[in-house]
């Protein structure tokens, strides 16, 4: 497995690996099994497997949630090998974000909705990133997983409006046992917050906006947002806060015919 930590690098990597499917994992680390069902998805499909690793400060808005993200790149990178990945692109901040950087990617309107309206500037980051990992990895297809539903749809959006030539492929929501949908950032929940965040997955699961949303409440959980959302297809999806920590999940709901 080769590490890449620059752009002129990771082109020089893929160079002669043009012939077959290159295929792009965009992760932020703190790797786990919805990472892994990815990395999985893009080795049966590809020829090559490129995963980038990069906490993108762009997408963040509070600097203590882009301080306190979860880093162990050492394990991250053993995972990743164990996982068949060919190529890790694991930049520096200012390698993406040089010096008198100033181009920037909006996708104005989902872009703003549900936690855009929450995390302004959220999405603007995103879009970024990805096109820039689209642009230096050159990808065949992109692999983006069902649990940032709102995440898909802007990418699908700036996939569309830019003319990019790549296949973007949804992996479905990888869940613990008890139905948590999984997330780097579950490592900071307590015990007793842990078990009030199941409130989450089993409101969802009323697939109705009104219901779920009294089940948040009387978890004690903070409702940031429980919507259903103009997505293809129309998806129930919510943001609430347990503690100092704010999940995400949500459910597609079937195309009514
Ligand atoms: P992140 O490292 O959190 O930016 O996530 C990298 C990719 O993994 C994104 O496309 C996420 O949607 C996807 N992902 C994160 N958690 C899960 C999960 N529980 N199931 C499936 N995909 C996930």
């Amino acid at each position: 497995m080769i590490v890449a930590r620059t752009v002129a690098d990771v082109r020089a990597a893929l160079a002669d690996r043009r012939d077959g499917a290159v295929g792009l994992v965009p992760t932020m680390g703190a790797l786990h099994a919805g990472h892994l069902a990815l990395l999985a998805s893009a080795r049966d499909r590809c020829d090559t497997v490129v995963m980038s690793l990069f906490v993108n400060p762009a997408q963040f808005g509070e600097p203590a949630d882009l301080n306190g993200y979860p880093r162990d790149e050492g394990r991250d990178l053993e995972v990743a090998r164990e996982a068949g990945v060919d190529v890790v692109f694991a930049p520096s901040a200012v390698e993406m974000y040089p010096p008198g950087y100033q181009t920037w990617v909006d996708v104005t309107a989902l872009g703003a909705l549900l936690e855009g309206e929450h995390r302004p500037g959220h999405f603007r980051g995103v879009a970024t990133i990805c096109l820039k990992l689209f642009t230096i990895v050159r990808p065949d297809l992109a692999f983006f997983g069902q649990k940032d539903a709102q995440q898909v749809e802007v990418l699908r959006r700036m996939i569309g409006d830019l003319h990019l030539e790549l296949e973007l492929v949804v992996v479905p929501t990888v869940r613990d046992a008890d139905g948590l949908a999984l997330s780097s950032r579950n490592v900071r929940l307590s015990p007793e917050e842990r078990e009030r965040a199941l409130a989450l997955p089993r409101a969802l699961a009323t697939r109705d906006a009104a219901t779920a949303r009294s089940i948040l409440e009387a978890a004690g959980l903070h409702v940031d947002y429980v919507e259903l959302a103009p997505f293809k297809p129309p998806t129930l999806a919510a943001a609430v806060r347990v503690g100092s920590t704010r999940l995400i999940d949500n459910v597609p709901l079937e195309e009514e015919s």
